[in-house]
């Protein structure tokens, strides 16, 4: 057995460090009490969490000084935008969290409406990397203002004419008389890695942990919905379960007209489903959470 201890970068305070430990929490992992600031050290696992700040999460796993770490792909696309030091990056494992939108937008009702009338005008923004390589892809020529924060203000202080920032639901936008008209990325966690030079029986600890947090992910979205049907419906009640390829179908005592039907759906379950699916005859309809999954 070799010692080899994966080094995980997390987010030390905020959307990514919730999410992150919370999937790590429902993956099993467990960790010993401690007082450091910077590392913890799971107990059941070889595997040790430096707490850092997401932004400086790219350079460390390209750096070589974590083996993984879990930060937004639009920290990650940024970075590699900017440049070819993170070019040995790669997504392990997308997460399922921390969703969020990088969008331009401007003022509402105003000039600026489309990419196209970006032309010769001013873009302020956090993510100059993405939003240089956006418009040079397109073909536009606007000159960008880099802003730590706040981007949202810009237009209104007069710094630029649009803005290109992350929205998850819009309500500052909203709330800044601006308009989103376009999207650069979509983003959600991700676990990164570097593509080579990864150490095996540290990958081999990953695995076990992606396992584990795939069926984590998977899980989270899937459902065991249990119900009777009448058997003469049976084929319109399968069709209007979401993402189910082939339930179960089990004789129910001293009954020939209806049937038990279980089946896992992968796909979220929303009360019209349930409506459609009483208006097809099925009763006794019971939609339970499935706590793991192993395929
Ligand atoms: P620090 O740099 O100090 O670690 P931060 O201010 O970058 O913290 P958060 O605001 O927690 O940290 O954002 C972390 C990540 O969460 C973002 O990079 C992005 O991937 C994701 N995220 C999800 N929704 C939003 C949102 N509405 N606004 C900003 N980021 C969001
Ligand atoms: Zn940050």
């Amino acid at each position: 057995m070799s010692d080899a201890r994966l080094k995980l970068a997390v987010q030390s305070k905020g959307r990514l460090s919730e999410g992150g430990m919370d999937l790590l929490k429902r993956a099993g992992v467990r960790f010993a009490y401690g007082r450091d600031q910077l590392h913890r050290r799971a107990e059941n696992l070889p595997l040790d969490l430096m707490l850092v700040r997401d932004d400086d999460i790219p350079s460390f796993v390209a750096g070589g000084a974590c083996d993984y770490g879990i930060v937004g792909e639009n920290v990650l696309y940024e970075m590699q935008a900017r440049s070819s030091r993170y070019a040995n990056l790669e997504v392990a494992l997308p997460l399922g969290f921390a969703g969020c939108t990088l969008k331009l937008a401007a003022p509402k009702g105003g000039a600026i409406g489309s990419v196209a009338d970006l032309a010769g005008r001013s873009v302020a923004t956090s993510y100059p990397g993405l939003t240089r390589k956006y418009l040079v892809e397109r073909g536009i020529e606007a000159e960008i203002v880099e802003m730590r924060g706040s981007v949202e203000v810009a237009p209104r202080m007069g710094i630029a004419d649009a803005i290109c920032d992350l929205v998850s639901s819009g309500a500052t936008l909203e709330a800044n008389g601006l308009a989103a008209f376009e999207t650069v990325l979509e983003s959600q966690a991700v676990l990164v890695r570097r593509t080579t030079g990864r150490n095996q029986d540290v990958d081999g600890v990953a695995h076990t942990l992606i396992e584990r947090a795939e069926g984590v992910i998977a899980s989270a979205q899937t459902k065991y919905i249990l119900l009777n049907a009448p058997k003469d419906r049976l084929a319109e009640i399968k069709a209007l379960l979401p993402g189910s390829d082939a339930p179960t179908i089990a004789q129910i005592a001293d009954r020939d007209d209806v049937v038990a039907v279980h089946a896992v759906c992968r796909e979220r379950v929303f009360w019209e489903t349930l409506e459609k699916l009483r208006g097809a005859g099925a009763r006794a309809i019971l939609v339970l959470p499935i706590e793991k999954m192993m395929a």
